[in-house]
């Protein structure tokens, strides 16, 4: 696609950033039939081509309105475009780029700004999100329908996180805690210690991480996205270091990898090296954390034949013998993960369903499902009935945003799938 960005753009790197992006866009249209809210509102302009159009007149100078705003917000950025794409255009970035223009030349109305900013200042703080909730449960039953459902129950098997098992191994990882999963789902990331302890490799927590910045960046904020990113580099630094540093700190107990239990945090870590490549301070360092950055997915597939051998013997829990893996956007269109969890879930003994239109998104979206609370739901209520169509017992994910937002659409128990394999792998052995 030929260009001509207005000087407004042309020379800053986001500028030309975006034009390179748009000038691999040959207008095929490929990418339509794969975007679910062009599938749900058969508009050409919310579909990723009349996105791209949409952003390309805007960075040509064109007259900005808040229908251009409208027709971005409504994008998931789920990247299945991206996945659909012959020509390998990086859609996510330029609607993030895009969506930062728009921001600044239309702006909010206040009560939009307002719910933006709560958002922004809610989620990302573990501590003040923990407090909030717990506060939200304990008035629940007073608030009235939709109030009441945006406050997620406490679920039964999540009330426990279990035993963390002490860092006794010579192999370590560090894990990200994340800003929401310690308080909805703290036995996630502790069914990953134990599994991976099961397997010779400690899993540890760096004091000051938190959370990854995803938030604050999808919100337009991206300078305080940037800052939680740098947050994140400062504080895992003195447990990685560069390549030199790290072959003598793995002797002392250095980490060989930086786990992510929620795929939503981890397409974010992934790119902290092209976030921030042109802070001097921080692009080398924020490469290597990119470099370090593993899916526990991406961990366990180098493991699935030792898990497979260890796992083939002990009895399956009859609730968890069928089983439907809802594929988070970030895992598989986002880090282009596709089929591992499935493969070493297999390899663990586990039946999975066929689930139809894998590929598309649960409405979940980060804050999306609040945002745009009817499209959402409407995504939501699609992903149940394919999930559910091959009548499995439980459901499995690996973001606890979809965790949440499925659980919150369907009556079946809905873990992450480290939880199943932790079932499996270690209560098991010990029962
Ligand atoms: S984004 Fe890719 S698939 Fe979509 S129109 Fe452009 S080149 Fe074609
Ligand atoms: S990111 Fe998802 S919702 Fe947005 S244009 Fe691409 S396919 Fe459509």
């Amino acid at each position: 696609m030929q260009t001509n960005l207005a000087d407004f753009i042309k020379d800053s790197p986001e500028g030309q950033e975006a034009d390179a992006i748009l000038r691999t866009c040959v207008h095929c249209g490929f990418c339509l039939a794969t975007c679910p809210t062009y599938q749900l509102l058969g508009d050409e302009l919310d579909s990723p081509r009349g996105r791209i159009y949409l952003m390309k007149q805007m960075l040509e100078g064109e007259p900005v309105t808040q229908k251009t705003q409208l027709h971005l917000d409504r994008c998931l950025t789920c990247r299945a475009c991206e996945t659909a794409c012959p020509s390998g255009v990086r859609y996510g970035r330029l609607v993030d780029i895009g969506r930062g223009i728009v921001e600044k030349k239309v702006g909010r109305g206040a009560a939009a700004g307002a719910m933006r900013y709560a958002l922004r200042q809610t989620l990302p703080n573990s501590k003040l999100f923990s407090s909030l909730l717990r506060l939200g449960r304990g008035i629940r039953p007073l608030l009235p329908g939709s109030l009441k459902d945006s406050i997620p129950p406490e679920a039964k098997e999540m009330q426990l996180a279990g035993a963390w098992p002490p860092a006794r191994h010579t192999r370590r990882m560090l894990v990200l805690e994340g800003c929401v999963q310690p308080a909805l789902a703290p036995n996630i990331n502790a069914a990953t210690a134990r599994v991976l302890d099961k397997l010779g490799i400690s899993l540890i927590k760096a004091e000051n991480a938190g959370c990854c910045g995803a938030v604050s960046y999808h919100l337009n904020a991206q300078q305080e996205g940037l800052d939680y990113m740098r947050r994140n580099v400062d504080a895992w630094w003195p447990y990685v270091g560069n390549e030199m540093e790290i072959n003598a700190r793995q002797e002392r107990g250095g980490v060989e990898a930086i786990v992510m239990t929620a795929s939503g945090c981890g397409v974010t870590v992934k790119e902290y090296g092209h976030l921030l490549r042109h802070d001097p301070a921080y692009a080398e360092k924020a490469a290597r954390i990119s470099e370090l950055c593993k899916d526990i997915s991406e961990i366990l597939e180098a493991e699935t034949q030792v898990l497979a051998n260890s796992i083939n013997s002990l009895p399956v829990n009859p609730r968890e013998s069928k089983l439907a893996f809802h594929s988070p956007c970030t895992l598989q269109h986002g880090m282009q993960i596709r089929g591992v969890v499935e493969r070493i879930l297999i390899a663990a003994g586990f039946e999975l369903t066929v689930v139809p239109d894998a590929h598309l998104c649960c409405g979940s979206a980060g804050t999306y499902s609040i945002l745009q609370p009817e499209l959402s739901q409407q995504l939501l209520k699609n992903k149940i009935t394919a999930l559910e169509s091959g009548s499995p017992t439980c459901i499995a994910t690996a973001n606890i945003g979809c965790l949440m937002h499925v659980r919150g659409g369907t009556s079946l128990p809905v873990s992450h799938w480290i939880e199943l394999l932790d079932e499996r792998f270690v209560k098991s052995a010990h029962a």
